[in-house]
């Protein structure tokens, strides 16, 4: 039986309309008639509200995740929690991290990456430069954000890398 159809039966059991069953179980109009019309298979927050309101017999329609990290089935509290614990969570966050500077690291000024010089990387616990740094140097030698841009041209060769003592 699908959550639409145990759904339907409990308001004609109870002999209620789907606006009292809403409100029995704290639940929007909207939501209950996303289910009741195959919109939607309800996510985990409203099946707990069904559990706790109408009884055990919604646990069934509870959807279960595999952990992303530890490969445990777990039961999410929201559509996209990818991981079943802080510690699996946490461990998640530093492998996209890894990721992103990897898949980031190819320009390249002054021997570091952007990801080390900003310290966006795992390796560098101190940025060399701060972005509004970065930004101040950029301004006050060149004025006009389009001066600046071209100037950046210009600094992966030099001059402005010695402006900003990174050499
Ligand atoms: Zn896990």
């Amino acid at each position: 039986m699908t959550l639409a159809e145990r759904i339907i039966g409990i308001a004609k059991e109870r002999n209620i309309s789907f606006a009292e069953l809403g409100r029995i179980a704290g639940i929007e109009r909207t939501t209950i008639s996303m289910i009741t019309t195959g919109k939607s298979e309800g996510g985990n927050p409203t099946i707990k509200r069904l559990v706790e309101a109408f009884g055990d017999e919604f646990e069934q329609y509870y959807q279960y995740a595999t952990c992303k990290q530890c490969g445990e089935v777990f039961l999410p509290a929201s559509g996209n929690q990818a991981t079943c614990s802080k510690k699996c969570s946490k461990k998640n966050a530093t492998e996209i991290s890894v990721r992103w500077s990897k898949s980031h690291s190819t320009r390249t000024v002054s021997g570091l990456t952007d990801s080390q010089r900003f310290g966006w990387g795992p390796k560098v616990k101190k940025p060399a430069v701060s972005i509004p740094e970065y930004n101040s140097v950029a301004r006050e030698e060149y004025g006009s954000y389009g001066q600046r841009g071209a100037a950046e041209r210009v600094a992966q060769s030099g001059t402005m890398r010695e402006s900003m003592g990174l050499v």
